[in-house]
């Protein structure tokens, strides 16, 4: 992610993360693609002197201030994750010069810190026969439905019936209850959840789960202690 933006601290080397990139594309040579792996990293920080008219009687300082060097604390040279994400294409003549701070927030400040993509529930769906479904019908049944929640069973002497095999794929689409709405009937286990969340990446989805879980037990233990 590339962004200058600071919250309420100062930028600092607990904070902040400082890449430059400066590239150019010579003056009749071919395109030339930049790519995130060519981010060098600022250990010392910003080495950008801050040069707005508000600030022009102190060019001397930059864009962090740094109480020391993040080589001192960091076991190994920090990196973009990824070193193949093109960044852009320069014509002839063009130059890129940047620095790029990743500075260091929460979800709650502003939406560009979450680690969370997505996240959405459902409620575990429940599909139950009615009657038992056999033969040709039970066919019909089974290629009826998209994503195969229902499975043929032999009874022998030549006779199947349809059985509810993966309940959890069901989409709630209703196309079952098209064929046979007196005999398909679906409905929702109210306590039973499925949870679904995409990851930015920061965090695994199961991390995310669970500390979000516990901001909520904070928040439940905070309103409880509160009432009593
Ligand atoms: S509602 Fe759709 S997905 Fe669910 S069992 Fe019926 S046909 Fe399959």
């Amino acid at each position: 992610m590339l962004f200058l933006s600071f919250v309420d601290d100062v930028p600092n080397e607990r904070n902040t993360i400082v890449y430059k990139l400066h590239v150019s594309c010579e003056k009749g040579s071919q395109r030339l693609t930049v790519k995130s792996g060519q981010l060098e990293w600022l250990p010392e920080g910003s080495q950008l002197t801050m040069a707005s008219p508000a600030q022009s009687g102190d060019n001397q300082r930059t864009y962090t201030s740094f109480g020391q060097s993040q080589q001192n604390t960091s076991e190994r040279p920090l990196g973009v994750k990824y070193n193949d994400i093109t960044i852009a294409r320069l014509g002839p003549g063009q130059a890129i010069e940047l620095e790029a701070h990743a500075v260091k927030g929460v979800g709650k400040v502003h939406a560009k810190w979450s680690p969370v993509a997505t996240a959405w529930y459902r409620m575990l769906p429940e599909v139950v026969l009615l009657k038992e479904i056999k033969n040709g019908d039970a066919e019909e049944l089974v290629k009826r439905c998209p994503v195969n929640v229902f499975d043929i069973e032999d009874l022998g002497k030549g006779e199947k019936r349809a059985v509810v095999a993966k309940p959890r794929s069901c989409t709630l689409c209703r196309e079952c209850v098209r064929l046979a709405d007196d005999q398909v009937e679906l409905r929702r286990v109210r306590d039973h959840f499925i949870f679904t969340i995409e990851s930015t990446g920061a965090l695994p989805p199961e991390v995310l789960f669970t500390e979000a879980v516990k901001i909520l037990e904070e928040k439940c233990e905070r309103v409880i202690s509160e009432l009593s």
